[in-house]
């Protein structure tokens, strides 16, 4: 953490999610002063685990929380995708993946990496939950947030942190509507434990149907996460009561231990949700104002990528905020022409990665499983090199 002459600047950042926290931190050690506002009045209770590639490791190491991370969630030691009735497709390379990017994927309690990253802050940082964002100004020397409850609050910048439905987006950019992903989403933690995936190695695997696909994964403690993605119409979303009996129904006859996994989970540990991304944007920024994470840059998740390239926002945010001589505006700019083509691509191949795992045409299942048997293991790891070996 760094102290002294710029004590003063203060930053208002809006959204305790995974990206304000991170960006609260690196802010923080950068040595300003933050203040983080929150329209929930805690940390958000998602029951559900976050995949931590590779290259989201690298940015928690600096930003000094990698060992508690790793201390709550599990390495990913075993990753396969299989067809929807259990042959295996391929076993990705993950020990090699490790030892090339320096770390192994992670997975972690959402709740757990958020609690990580608040602690991380402590008293260092003005954490104000219950606040919610209505609208902001600025002039040429400070940014005027103001919220919900009337209150106000002032800063030399304001990062938007606010998520896939971002205020900070919308009165900066207008309304820049999401786009459906064509599949809804359920997912679930469950006390589990099946002799084919060990919890001592940890990970688990991929099975896709058509138009379907299941994912399984240690998340420690004896939790196994799933999830689930079935090509549906818009406005799917299942009543708690029907998303076991939902989830048992679209899985019934795939390969095990998919059904038991389900069967294992208590129905209020089922999360419902339809996807959507956003059409990548040509601007983030707008004076002393600036966007970050899913309010920047919303994707699928179907690289796993979403929370990772907020963390990578963060990261390069506060590295050009270290020095502002040339002053805020410009260093926010700075941010934006880093970051605005490398989340771009990911977030359009993610949409590509959604289509291909979620084809339902029958030629089309044929050529991807074959490829993907085909392709050696190196292949596997050189494909993603672009993404997990990024260099801060
Ligand atoms: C099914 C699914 C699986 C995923 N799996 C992975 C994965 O394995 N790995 C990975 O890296 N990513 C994954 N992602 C993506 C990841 O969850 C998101 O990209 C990440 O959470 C984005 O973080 P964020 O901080 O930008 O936004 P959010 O996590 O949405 O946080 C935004 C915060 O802002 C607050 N807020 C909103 N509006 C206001 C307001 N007006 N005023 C004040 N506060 C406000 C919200 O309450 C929230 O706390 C997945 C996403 C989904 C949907």
């Amino acid at each position: 953490m760094k102290a002294g002459n710029s004590n003063s600047r203060r930053a208002m950042i809006i959204g305790a999610g995974i990206g304000g926290l991170c960006a609260a931190i690196a802010l923080r050690n950068e040595g300003w002063k933050v203040t983080l506002y929150e329209r929930s009045s805690g940390i958000r209770q998602v029951g559900a685990g976050i995949v931590l590639a590779a290259n989201a490791m690298k940015v928690l190491r600096k930003l000094g929380v990698a060992d508690q991370v790793q201390a709550e969630g599990a390495p990913i030691g075993r990753a396969e995708i299989r067809t929807w009735d259990g042959k295996l497709l391929v076993d990705l390379p993950t020990t090699q993946q490790a030892k090339k990017y320096g770390s192994p994927s992670y997975i972690v309690h959402r709740v757990k990496l958020q609690t990580i990253l608040l602690d991380a802050l402590g008293k260092t940082a003005d954490v104000q939950f219950s606040k919610k964002l209505v609208g902001w100004n600025q002039d040429k020397d400070q940014v005027t947030a103001v919220f919900e409850d009337g209150c106000t609050g002032e800063g030399e910048l304001l990062i938007g942190a606010d998520g896939i439905r971002s205020i900070v987006r919308r009165q900066l950019l207008g309304n820049t509507s999401l786009r459906y992903s064509g599949f809804t989403a359920l997912r679930g933690i469950s006390v589990f434990d099946d002799k084919r995936y060990p919890l001592d190695v940890g990970g688990g695997f991929e099975a896709w149907g058509p138009g379907k696909r299941f994912g399984y994964t240690y998340l420690g403690n004896g939790l196994i996460y799933w999830f689930a993605a079935i090509n549906s119409e818009e406005g799917t979303p299942y009543p708690a009561a029907e998303r076991k009996q939902k989830a048992l129904h679209e899985f019934r006859g795939w390969y095990q231990p998919i059904e038991a996994v389900i069967a294992a989970t208590e129905e209020t540990d089922i999360l419902s949700h339809d996807i959507y991304d956003c059409r990548p944007t040509g601007r983030w920024t707008e004076g002393r104002v600036a966007l970050l994470g899913d309010a920047a840059h919303a994707m699928l998740p179907n690289l796993g990528q979403g929370g990772a390239q907020a963390m990578e926002d963060a990261l390069v945010l506060a590295q050009c905020l270290q020095s502002v001589d040339t002053g805020i505006p410009s260093a926010l700019q700075e941010y934006e022409q880093h970051r605005i083509s490398r989340t771009t691509k990911v977030v359009r191949q993610s949409r590509l990665m959604a289509k291909v795992v979620q084809t339902e045409i029958p030629a089309a299942i044929r050529v991807r499983n074959w490829l993907l048997r085909k392709i050696p293991p190196s292949m596997h790891v050189k494909r993603f090199d672009w993404l997990l070996g990024f260099e801060l």
